[in-house]
């Protein structure tokens, strides 16, 4: 069965107490008032998934992190492994976000490296992936998006594909204000699940959860939600208001 998913992310905002604070009035409202057609996970930094772990043990929140290490363990300074972040509790993580791509220059092998790591630790990895603008106005947009999943994804095996989501976000979209229309999202999510379709059968294809994620707000959520191969948002700057964002988790 294809899972509903709005997943926010925090990027580097909030300190933890605004975090946590954050957290236990988005926990509560989903404990009163539950999303019944969609998983809700919150995307934290490093610093928070302890403490929003254990706020979210009563209630019905996921919980991923933003980014994970390329190495296992051992002395790598500054850097948080798959194992350690799965042993917060958290389910999720986010790999091969466009601002990772762009300002810390992680290339396909490197994400398919962590993809891995990820999925072996135990933990569900949300893989991004989009053009960037000048890539769509030259129409190499499908192109780009079928190397990003090609060399980032598609080595793994059809059991461990059950636990990826994809979410394609044009990196033109991203904090931008700009956002793809509902026809955009559709047409580019139909492609990338043809491609899996391809390569691992219509069963993996079907049930594969497609994120679109880019300047989604409670004013565009419904219209992108309502197409058949958009299965839900990762929304950014949105995530960090609640009003907003559980707005547009109830536009699902
Ligand atoms: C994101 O960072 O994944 C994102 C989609 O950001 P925004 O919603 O702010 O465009």
């Amino acid at each position: 069965m294809r899972k509903k998913i709005v997943a926010g992310n925090w990027k580097m905002n909030m300190n933890l107490e605004e975090g946590l604070s954050f957290t236990r009035t988005v926990n509560q409202y989903f404990i009163e008032k539950p999303a019944r057609k969609a998983e809700v996970i919150l995307c934290t930094p490093y610093i928070h998934l302890n403490g929003v772990s254990e706020i979210i043990k009563k209630g019905k929140v996921g919980l991923g992190a933003q980014n994970c290490a390329s190495e296992a363990s051992g002395a790598y300074t500054g850097e948080v492994s798959a194992v350690m972040i799965k042993s917060t509790g958290a389910q999720y993580v986010i790999i091969g976000h466009s601002e990772r791509r762009t300002y810390y220059h992680e290339n396909d092998a490197l994400l398919s490296k962590k993809t891995m790591l990820a999925l072996n630790s135990g933990l569900k990895v949300i893989f991004c992936c989009g053009e960037v603008k000048e890539e769509r106005e030259t129409g190499k947009h499908f192109e780009i998006v079928k190397r990003q999943l090609k060399e980032g994804l598609f080595s793994l095996s059809a059991a461990d594909m059950e636990n990826i989501v994809i979410a394609y976000e044009p990196v033109w979209a991203i904090g931008t204000g700009l956002t793809a229309t509902p026809e955009q999202a559709q047409e580019m999510h139909k492609y990338i699940r043809d491609l899996v379709n391809e390569k691992y059968g219509k069963d993996i294809a079907e049930d594969l959860t497609i994120l679109y994620g880019g300047s989604c707000k409670p004013s565009n959520a419904a219209e992108i939600f309502s197409k058949p191969d958009v299965d839900g948002g990762l929304i950014g700057g949105a995530s960090l208001k609640k009003e907003d964002f559980v707005a547009i988790v109830e536009a699902i």
